[in-house]
């Protein structure tokens, strides 16, 4: 068909110009989801030229990538293949073929951040000895391999306590909380058991979740985002708050846990820094994402230079941009996916329906080709001259009464 014509011969076609973008280097994405898009817009913006790899035909990076490749970017052989067509390679998303990523670099294949990175980030429990060795504070946590470990894990924690997947891990799939020892074969069960790999994590009573974006240059120069606070539903993000409302001695704190985790990891691109904030003031690293991330969606309306564009010139090696804020407050707020099929699609479009007439609201729909519960399909934006009015605004998006109307 005249589609898979396009598909065969747009790289070759695009490969051979001259290009005249901001950077010559052709972007690799493993991934084509929603940070794949939002890469590909930002790069739009610079004329530099991104391909992805998606095992998805109609993928959400699929219609506005340079080129995209169907295939898993879990599979070595295809991974290869698509190396040979960019000039560096980087990832939306951490459950990637980390091995014949090695086998590239020892080829010469550039890889931004560093397959070593990427080796300790999608194992969780890799990661969380990577962490302590390096004394971020974290949660306590604890290999278990069968029930007699898991409970002991529970002596030294006490309940609750979250039982984790090392690997493969999102939006919460992976997750099961204990409350009790009688829950620990039961959570075990619906992670689909020892042999699956887990661990055990200590609870961390938190107030608050914050996350800082951090992205590191080729040159090494590191830069932070504001932190942000993030509010889960169910284990997925559900909403974000730019800035934190928080003192900012602990702006600084996290701030500082999120550059130390960074500097630890090898590689240029920008870093999600995931945290908890305790009632004593203390702040635990939950979890680090070694691409672009949910919780700096806001930084495209609400920074000047957004995650996406900084992530694209961190890996091409161009100047890092200004991270800070250019709107005094942001929310971004989460489209979930409430109902399977057409129900959950008119139901989203009611809401950005109502998006569409809020003052400083901007809409992003992912174009995912199918709609499920729970799954993330869009998100909106709203930046204002203040948090108060930012979160009246989103009260009045959502329908409910803000609070001070009551
Ligand atoms: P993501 O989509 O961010 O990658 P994930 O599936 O990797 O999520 P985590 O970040 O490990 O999952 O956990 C999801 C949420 O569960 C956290 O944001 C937090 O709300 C809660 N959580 C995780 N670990 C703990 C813990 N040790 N104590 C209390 N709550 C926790
Ligand atoms: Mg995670
Ligand atoms: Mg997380």
């Amino acid at each position: 068909s005249a589609d898979e014509h396009l598909r065969e011969a747009s790289p070759v076609r695009r490969d051979d110009l001259p290009v005249h973008g901001l950077s010559e280097t052709v972007v690799g994405v493993l991934g084509g989801g929603q940070l794949g898009r939002m890469l590909c817009q930002a790069a739009s913006q610079m004329a530099i030229k991104v391909i992805v790899l998606d095992p998805l035909e109609n993928c959400p990076a699929s219609s506005i990538s340079n080129y995209h490749m169907v295939g898993s970017f879990d599979d070595g052989a295809t991974v290869q293949e698509f190396a040979k067509r960019c000039g560096v390679l980087t990832v939306e998303i951490e459950h990637v073929d980390v091995g014949t990523l090695e086998k590239l670099e020892q080829q010469g294949v550039d890889c931004q951040p560093k397959a070593s990175t990427i080796r300790i980030i999608q194992d969780k429990y890799r990661q969380k000895v990577h962490f302590s060795q390096h004394a971020i504070p974290l949660p306590e946590f604890m290999q278990i391999d069968d029930l007699e470990s898991a409970k002991r894990a529970g002596d030294l924690f006490g309940y609750p306590l979250m039982i984790k997947s090392k690997r493969l891990a999102y939006d919460g799939r992976g997750n099961a909380v204990a409350k009790s020892e009688v829950e620990l074969s039961s959570a075990v069960t619906a992670l689909g058991g020892y042999e699956h790999g887990l661990y055990i994590e200590k609870w961390a009573p938190f107030v608050k979740e914050l996350a800082v974006i951090v992205a590191r240059g080729r040159d090494n120069s590191i830069l932070c985002y504001p932190v942000v606070e993030t509010i889960h539903k169910e284990n997925i993000c559900h909403i974000v708050k730019a800035p934190a409302d928080v003192p900012w001695k602990i702006r600084r704190l996290a701030t500082d846990v999120a550059y130390k985790a960074v500097s630890s990891l090898e590689g240029a691109g920008v870093f999600a820094v995931e945290m908890f904030l305790t009632i004593d003031g203390q702040i635990l690293l939950n979890e680090v994402a070694p691409r672009p991330h949910n919780s700096g969606h806001h930084t495209i309306e609400s920074c000047y230079t957004s995650q996406f564009e900084q992530h694209l010139r961190a890996v091409v090696g161009l100047p890092l941009g200004d991270p800070s804020m250019k709107t005094p407050a942001a929310i971004m707020y989460n489209l979930l996916g409430e109902d399977e099929g057409e129900a959950g699609f008119s139901l989203a479009n009611k809401l950005i329906g109502k998006a569409l007439s809020i003052p400083g609201a901007s809409v992003h729909w992912y174009d995912k080709p199918e709609m499920r519960k729970q799954r993330k399909m869009g998100h909106i934006t709203i930046v204002g001259p203040s948090m108060g009015i930012v979160e009246a605004r989103l009260h009045s998006m959502l329908g409910e009464e803000s609070v001070d109307d009551q």
